[in-house]
Formats: C-alpha cells, sequence, structure tokens
C-alpha cells in the first residue's frame, strides 16, 4: 500500500479530535513529501541529526515533532523551528529550551515525559518529580516555554492489561495537575499511543498519536 493509502486507514481508526503525528524516523524525505502531498503536516523525529538533515528539503509549514530523548547540548540547532518537544525529563533540559527559545524570540510548547514503563531504559519523570518541579519558582520563571501537556510510553509487552494500566495512570496524573498547577486552556496535550498500542491509548484519553510504523512500514533496524 502507499503512504497516502496507509495514512487515510490509520486515520479512520482515530477520532477527528485526536492529533495523529506521522513518525517519520530512519525514513527518506521521499516518503515524508509523499505523506506532504497526501494532505498531512505533522511529522515526528527522534534525533537532533536527522532533523537537521531532512528538515531544509522539507516545506516550511511542516510541523517538526521531536519526540526523542534530547541533549541539552542539541536544543540549538531545533530551537528556531520545532514545533513542540515531547520527551522532556529534567529541568535543566527545560532551563536549555527556555533560554533558546528566548533567542529565538518565540515560546516552544513542550510536554514532560513521565516514566510509566517496567522498564529502567525508558526516561521520565515520575508522579512526585513532577510535582515538585511544578511547584518551584524557578519553574514559574520560565517565560519561553509552555508546558502543554504530558507524555509517555507503555512498556513495550504483548500483555494489554499492562499498557492499559500504565495509560489509565498517566491520565490520572494528567488529570491531577492540570486541576493543581494549570487551567485547561494550554495544558491539554497528552502524548501517548504508538502503532502497536495506540487503539488502547485512545480509549485511555490520549490526545496526540505518534505513529511511525503503521505509515511508513517497518524500521530497518532500532538505531
Ligand atoms: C519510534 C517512536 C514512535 C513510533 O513507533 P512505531 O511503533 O513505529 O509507531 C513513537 N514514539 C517514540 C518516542 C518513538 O521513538
Amino acid at each position: 500500500m502507499s503512504i497516502k493509502e496507509n495514512l487515510a486507514l490509520v486515520q479512520s481508526t482515530i477520532p477527528s479530535t485526536i492529533k495523529l503525528i506521522a513518525v517519520s524516523k530512519m525514513k527518506p524525505t521521499t516518503l515524508i513529501q509523499e505523506a506532504y502531498d497526501a494532505g498531512h503536516r505533522a511529522f515526528g523525529e527522534n534525533k537532533v541529526q536527522e532533523l537537521r538533515e531532512k528538515t531544509p528539503i522539507l516545506p516550511e509549514d511542516i510541523e517538526w515533532h521531536m519526540i526523542g530523548h534530547l541533549q541539552s547540548n542539541k536544543v540549538k540547532y531545533i530551537a528556531p523551528y520545532v514545533y513542540m518537544i515531547h520527551a522532556v525529563e529534567s529541568f535543566k533540559l527545560l532551563k536549555e529550551i527556555n533560554k533558546r527559545a528566548k533567542n529565538n524570540d518565540r515560546v516552544i510548547k513542550v510536554l514532560l515525559q513521565i516514566h510509566i514503563a517496567k522498564e529502567e531504559s525508558k526516561f521520565g519523570f515520575n508522579a512526585d518529580e513532577v510535582k515538585t518541579l511544578l511547584a518551584s519558582p524557578e519553574f514559574k520563571e520560565l517565560e519561553n516555554i509552555e508546558v502543554s501537556g504530558l507524555m509517555g510510553m507503555a512498556t513495550n509487552t504483548s500483555d494489554k492489561d499492562v499498557i492499559r494500566r500504565e495509560f489509565k495512570e498517566l491520565k490520572n496524573l494528567f488529570d491531577e495537575l492540570q486541576n493543581e498547577f494549570f487551567d485547561s486552556k494550554t495544558f491539554t496535550e497528552l502524548s501517548m499511543g504508538m502503532s502497536s498500542d495506540y487503539q488502547i491509548a485512545i480509549e485511555e484519553g490520549s490526545t496526540m498519536l505518534r505513529i511511525g510504523t503503521a505509515i511508513f512500514g517497518l524500521r530497518a533496524c532500532a538505531l
């Protein structure tokens, strides 16, 4: 099937209120252009280097989502244009994004990554850490970031109950933080769900799906 057909098929299984981010990591720009020509605009990448190679040769109105682990020293490269940074997991990174956003005279939308999986390898804050962060005066000084919501990745397992439980946990924390620290106009996004688990994510309250394989096909290998 073509990229256009894959996109239409995935889109047909998603409520129109939910945002689909087409994860194009490790895929050539020709395929991204194909999705663009089919009308898609939101794309996700997980490496700064790849973004730096791809963005100059693709249309300027693409909405780029940085979804992967991000090192502070690389924020400067994407700060001029990145639409949203999904995987913010330290105050240090948040401060650096704020600084680089300010240099570029903009406000960058970020999501705080929460560690919900049972795997040690995944990044993110736990519930207590994120509450401490949001309550701190240092956090309130950051004027060039907008915390738009939370992001999480479930355990890589075929056990649907485990995945559902983790997504539920993330949604509960999202609701709690929205009540306690934000108004419901800016803290609105819950980025959870990938090709293998997005139907469960939708049922548990996701607002943004990050889907690669179901649109672009399998990646050669996980770098
Ligand atoms: C690769 C990746 C995805 C997409 O995964 P698929 O299984 O290909 O849909 C989603 N989120 C993050 C953070 C990723 O790195």
